[in-house]
C-alpha cells in the first residue's frame, strides 16, 4: 500500500483535530455543535455546551458582540464573508482570556436551511500567550527607556537609513537641540547644529565618515566645544541577528574631569617649573644672580677632570673696605654695590667663564683655557675701580685679587684656592686695588705675617719705628708750610713700608702705640722747625682705631704740650672711614681737638667710598685728594671734571685742598690752575728722615718756584 492510497480523513476528524475552538451557533444564539478544542478551551463538556446560550462563553462587555455580528453578517451575506474581532472568553472556572474570534455564516443546503435556518461558524483562538509576549516587550521597552533616560550620557541611535531611531533627553540638553528638530528624525539637520558648536568640526566629520566606512567598527574620541566644554564620543554598531541596522552614538560630558585634569597638568607644570627654579636657586647667589660656591666648586672639579694641559686659573677677589659701605650707607647701598660688582665682573670675562660669589664681598672667577689670565685680572681691577653712584653717593669700588694657576705642584681644587687666597692677601698687603699672581715666596710672607705682630710689638718697644717726613708745598706761597710724618719700620737695616705693617698694627691694636710713637717723635724732631714759624705745621696720620680710644684727644694734646708744640701747628690726617662708625666718640674727640686748635685733614679723599655730599657734616679743615686722581692728569690738557668739582666743592665748604702724589710738572700745573692750595709728592720730595728734611724742604721750595716762574712766563 502506497501513501497516496491512504484514505482521506473525514470532515469530522479534521474538526476535532483543529487546535482552535470551533463552535456552531444557531440563529437563536445556542450552540449546535462544539469541537474538542472548544471543550478544552472553555472547560465545559460538549454535552453541557450544546443547546447552551453562546454568551456563557463570553466575558462581560463582549456578550452582545456576536449577536450584532450575526445580524450584520446576515444582512450583508453576499459580501461580508468572514468577520474578525478580538474578545475576552469566559471559562467555566470564571477566568477570562483574550482571544481572536473569526466568524462566518454557515449556509447549509437550501433544504436544510429552511429546516435549520442560518447558523454561525465561530472559531476562537486563545491569544493569551501573545499578550504575554507583548507584555514582555512592553517591559523591555520601558526598561530600555528608563535606562536610556537615567544615564548621564547623551545617546542617539541612527538607523541604517540615516534617520534618528532613538535618543534620550540628555542628548537633547547636552547638544542644545530643539525637541521639534529631533522629532523630524532628520539626522543631517541635527548634525549641522552639532558641528556649529565644535572647535574642530572637520575632525568631527572625519570621525563620522570613518565609522560609516566601516559599519562594524567601534570608535572613541574627544570633542572640544567652542564654549570650553569637552565631550567624549563613543560609537558602536546596532545589530539585529548579526546584521548592522544602525549605529548608537553616546556622548559623555567630561568637562569637569577635563578641567580637573588641566588643573592637575598645570599644577604639575608649575611644580616642575618651581622645582627647576629651586634647583637653579640652589646654585645661584640670590643677590647677584652669579653662581654660588657650590656651583663654582662643581665647575672647578669638572675643569680639573678635563684634558691634561688645559690652562686653569682661579681669580679670587675681595672688595677693599667693603664693610665701610654697609656701615655708612646701609645695607641697601652695600647690596647695590655687590650687584654692580657682579655685573662688572661678568663683563670682564667670556660668557662661558664662571663667575661666582662665595659670600660677603668675596668673588671668584674660573678661567679655563684662557690665553692671558693676567690681562683678565688687570681688566677686572681697572673696571671695578670706575666710580659708581649709589643712593646719590659716588663710590669707587676697589678690590684685591689673587691669581693662581694650575701647575705641577698645584693640582687640586683646595690647593689652587689656597694659593689664590694667599695671593689675594698679598695684594691687600701691597696696598689693595691691585691683583697679584701667586708666587711661592708669598707662603713665606704668610708665615711672616703671623710673626709680624710679635715682631711689631718688639719694634715698638725697641724703637724700630722711625719717622720720615714729606714736605707739603703751599702753591700760592711758594713755601713748605707743612710736613707729613710717615711711619717706617726699621727692621734688620731695611725700611719696611707702612702698607706692610699698618694693617697688622691696626688689627692687633698696636697702631695705638705706633701712632703715639710717631706723634711723639714727630713733635720732638720737628719742634725746632715748627718753632721757627707759627705758620708751619706737622701732619700726622691717625688710624680709626686710635680714635676709638676715649682719651685720644687728651693724649694728643698732652704729647704736644710735653714736646712744646702748639696744637695749632698740628694736623691730624684721618681717612673718611673713621666717620663710618656711628660712634659719637670719634666726632667728640675731633671736636675737642679742633677746639684746641688742632686741624683735621681728610686723607686719601676719593678712594673707597667717599661722599662729597657728606663732606659738609664732617669736622675737617683740609681735603687731601688721593694720588689716584692726580695720576689721571697725564698730559695736562685733559678734562677731568671730577677734580674740578672736588676742589670747587671743598672750597665752597671752606676747606683747603692738598693734592697727594704729585709726580709731574704737568700735574702740579693742572692742579694749580684748578686752585689747589697745596701739593705733595715726589715732584718736590719723597719722605725723608729728619736729618734730610732741610735740603728736602729747600728742593721743594725750589721746585715750586720754578713752576710758578714758568706759569708766570707762560701767562705772559
Ligand atoms: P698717606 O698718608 O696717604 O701718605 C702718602 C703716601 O704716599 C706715602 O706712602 C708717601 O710715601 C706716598 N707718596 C708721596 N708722594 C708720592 C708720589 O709722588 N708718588 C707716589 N707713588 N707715592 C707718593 P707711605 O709712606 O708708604 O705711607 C702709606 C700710607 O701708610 C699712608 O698714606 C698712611 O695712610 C699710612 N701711614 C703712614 N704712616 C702712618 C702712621 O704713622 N700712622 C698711620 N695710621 N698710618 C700711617
Ligand atoms: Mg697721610
Ligand atoms: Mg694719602
Amino acid at each position: 500500500m502506497t501513501a497516496s492510497a491512504r484514505p482521506a480523513p473525514s470532515h469530522e476528524s479534521v474538526l476535532e483535530a483543529s487546535p482552535d475552538a470551533l463552535l456552531v451557533v444557531t440563529e437563536d444564539g445556542t450552540f449546535a455543535m462544539v469541537n474538542a478544542a472548544a471543550e478544552r478551551m472553555f472547560g465545559y463538556s460538549r454535552e453541557e455546551l450544546v443547546g447552551q446560550d453562546h454568551r456563557v462563553l463570553l466575558a462581560e462587555g463582549f456578550r452582545n458582540g456576536l449577536q450584532r455580528l450575526f445580524i450584520n453578517l446576515r444582512r450583508d451575506a453576499e459580501t461580508a464573508g468572514i468577520a474578525l474581532f478580538e474578545a475576552y472568553g469566559l471559562r467555566r472556572d470564571g477566568s477570562e482570556f483574550p482571544g481572536e474570534v473569526a466568524c462566518s455564516l454557515l449556509t447549509a443546503d437550501a433544504d436544510t436551511e429552511s429546516a435549520a435556518g442560518v447558523s454561525l461558524a465561530v472559531t476562537v483562538r486563545d491569544t493569551s500567550h501573545r499578550q504575554e509576549a507583548d507584555a514582555g516587550l512592553r517591559e523591555a521597552t520601558s526598561l530600555l527607556t528608563a535606562t536610556l533616560e537615567s544615564t548621564a550620557d547623551g545617546i542617539l541611535v541612527v538607523n541604517a537609513e540615516g534617520q534618528i531611531a532613538n535618543f534620550n533627553s540628555r542628548f537633547v540638553t547636552m547638544w542644545d537641540i530643539p525637541k521639534e528638530l529631533m522629532a523630524t528624525q532628520h539626522a543631517e539637520t541635527v548634525l549641522r547644529l552639532v558641528m556649529a558648536q565644535l572647535q574642530d568640526p572637520e575632525a568631527f566629520l572625519e570621525g563620522i565618515d570613518a565609522v560609516y566606512a566601516d559599519p562594524e567598527s567601534e570608535s572613541h574620541d574627544v570633542l572640544d566645544f567652542r564654549d570650553g566644554r569637552t565631550f567624549e564620543r563613543y560609537s558602536r554598531p546596532q545589530k539585529v541577528a548579526d546584521k548592522v541596522v544602525g549605529r548608537v552614538w553616546s556622548f559623555r560630558d567630561v568637562t569637569p574631569a577635563r578641567v580637573a585634569q588641566d588643573q592637575i597638568k598645570k599644577a604639575m607644570e608649575d611644580l616642575a617649573e618651581q622645582a627647576a627654579q629651586l634647583k637653579a636657586q640652589a646654585f645661584q647667589d640670590p643677590l647677584t644672580g652669579l653662581s654660588n660656591r657650590q656651583l663654582f666648586n662643581d665647575h672647578l672639579a669638572n675643569a680639573l677632570c678635563g684634558p691634561y694641559g688645559t690652562a686653569i686659573e682661579i681669580l679670587l677677589l675681595d672688595l677693599d673696605d667693603f664693610k665701610e659701605v654697609n656701615d655708612v650707607l646701609g645695607h641697601h647701598a652695600g647690596d647695590e654695590m655687590l650687584i654692580e660688582v657682579g655685573r662688572r665682573l661678568r663683563n670682564c670675562v667670556r660668557p662661558n667663564d664662571v663667575v661666582a660669589r662665595l659670600g660677603g664681598d668675596e668673588f671668584v672667577v674660573l678661567l679655563v683655557g684662557s690665553l692671558d689670565p693676567d690681562a683678565v685680572a688687570e681688566r677686572i681691577v681697572k673696571s671695578l675701580n670706575v666710580p659708581v653712584w649709589i643712593d646719590g653717593t659716588m663710590l669707587r669700588p676697589s678690590l684685591s685679587l689673587g691669581l693662581a694657576s694650575i701647575n705641577e705642584d698645584a693640582v687640586d681644587a683646595s690647593e689652587l684656592l689656597r694659593r689664590a687666597d694667599v695671593a689675594m692677601y698679598a695684594a691687600k698687603a701691597a696696598g689693595k686695588n691691585r691683583y697679584m699672581r701667586f708666587r711661592p715666596e708669598m707662603l713665606k710672607t704668610l708665615v711672616e705675617r703671623t710673626d709680624m705682630v710679635a715682631g711689631l710689638r718688639l719694634a715698638v718697644d725697641s724703637g724700630q719705628i722711625v719717622v720720615h717726613y714729606q714736605p707739603v708745598v703751599a702753591s700760592r706761597l711758594g713755601a713748605v708750610s707743612t710736613v707729613e710724618a710717615l711711619a717706617r719700620w726699621e727692621r734688620d737695616g731695611e725700611l719696611v713700608p707702612p702698607e706692610q705693617f699698618i694693617p697688622a698694627a691696626e688689627r692687633s691694636g698696636l697702631i695705638v702705640d705706633i701712632g703715639t710713637e710717631v706723634l711723639r717723635r714727630g713733635c720732638t724732631e720737628l719742634r725746632p722747625w715748627l718753632s721757627e714759624d707759627p705758620i708751619r705745621s706737622l701732619a700726622v696720620n691717625v688710624s680709626g682705631v686710635q680714635l676709638q680710644h676715649g682719651d685720644f684727644a687728651e693724649l694728643v694734646l698732652s704729647i704736644a704740650a710735653s714736646c712744646g708744640v702748639d696744637p695749632r701747628q698740628l694736623i691730624l690726617e684721618v681717612t673718611e672711614s673713621v666717620f663710618f662708625d656711628d660712634d659719637c666718640h670719634v666726632l667728640q674727640q675731633l671736636m675737642t681737638l679742633r677746639s684746641a686748635g688742632v686741624r683735621v685733614a681728610l686723607d686719601d679723599f676719593g678712594t673707597g667710598y667717599s661722599s662729597l655730599g657728606r663732606l659738609q657734616e664732617l669736622p675737617v679743615d683740609t681735603l687731601k685728594i688721593d694720588q689716584s686722581f692726580v695720576s689721571m692728569i697725564q698730559t695736562g690738557v685733559e678734562r677731568l671734571p671730577i677734580l674740578t668739582s672736588m676742589i670747587g666743592m671743598a672750597h665752597g665748604l671752606g676747606l683747603t685742598v692738598t693734592a697727594e702724589g704729585v709726580e709731574t710738572s704737568a700735574q702740579a700745573d693742572y692742579l694749580m690752575n684748578l686752585g689747589c692750595d697745596s701739593l705733595q709728592g715726589f715732584l718736590f720730595s719723597p719722605p725723608v728722615p729728619e736729618a734730610a728734611l732741610e735740603p728736602a724742604v729747600a728742593r721743594s721750595v725750589n721746585s715750586i718756584a720754578v713752576l710758578r716762574e714758568y706759569r708766570v712766563s707762560g701767562e705772559l
